[in-house]
């Protein structure tokens, strides 16, 4: 087995970034899909963002965000009310408790304001640390490394990481590139994954990253085609058990 070192990593971790930046072009704030007017609107956005999708969310949330713009009139809300308007999301009665319970815990414990701290964040009810790094990285401009399903699939895939928890998968990433760099990464891993990378029919033969992917042909079935976009094969991608020894 190819021996991949931390630095040919690091290296890897910038062209992906870099070829992703190509076909993803944008800042965090303008690659993120869920609309929204400020720290508390895409907090709000997120919230229902869960099991539910992007598109679906921004159908309820302009009526949601005309009658409770912010955290104090979201947090003296009807909850039936609310339940209404959210419904379609799913899962929308504990969904809008966790709104009402994170806009009084706004109001009451940061005057109205979204905090930044990620312990501050944290401490909101229905706020967890992926939640927490999209409103820091999109809109408070401070680092964060959102890690879902799809940031977590693909680095593993490209071998940035063999950790399958996701706190372990942020600090590895973040590791590998600047702080300015984590949110844009995370929101283009996430459209990568939508797209191309898919969890059970990754599109090899025409992604951009193949040259660069250890992967490559390698997962989804083990035959996907690797065509004329990809440049030279990476080494595989290593095992997380010999990884793991090496470390030692
Ligand atoms: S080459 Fe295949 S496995 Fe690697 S990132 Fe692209 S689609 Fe995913």
């Amino acid at each position: 087995m190819v021996r991949v070192t931390r630095k040919a990593v690091r290296e890897r971790a910038h062209e992906v970034f870099r070829l992703l930046a190509d076909e993803y072009p944008g800042t965090a704030p303008e690659l993120c899909a869920l609309r929204h007017r400020g720290p508390f609107q895409l907090l709000v956005a997120t919230i229902l963002s869960a099991q539910c999708t992007d598109e679906r969310v921004n159908m309820v949330t302009p009526a949601l965000f005309a009658r409770f713009p912010d955290a104090a009139a979201l947090a003296v809300a009807d909850p039936a009310e609310v339940e209404e308007l959210i419904r379609s999301t799913g899962f929308f009665r504990a969904k809008t408790q966790s709104l009402l319970k994170m806009s009084q815990a706004v109001t009451a414990g940061f005057g109205g304001a979204v905090p930044g701290a990620m312990a501050d964040l944290t401490s909101l009810p229905g706020v967890g640390r992926k939640t927490a790094n999209v409103v820091r990285s999109v809109a408070l401009g401070l680092p964060g490394l959102p890690v879902d399903t799809h940031v977590g699939r693909l680095a593993r895939r490209l071998g940035l990481t063999s950790a399958s928890d996701p706190v372990k998968v942020e600090t590895e990433l973040c590791g590998l590139l600047p702080p300015e760099e984590w949110g844009g990464l995370s929101l283009r891993l996430i459209l990568h994954g939508r797209k191309v990378c898919q969890s059970r029919t990754p599109r090899c033969g025409e992604c951009l990253l193949a040259g660069v992917c250890p992967s490559a042909g390698r997962v989804g079935g083990g035959t996907a085609h690797v065509g004329a976009r990809a440049g030279p094969r990476a080494p595989a991608a290593e095992k997380p058990s010999s990884r793991r020894r090496r470390s030692q």
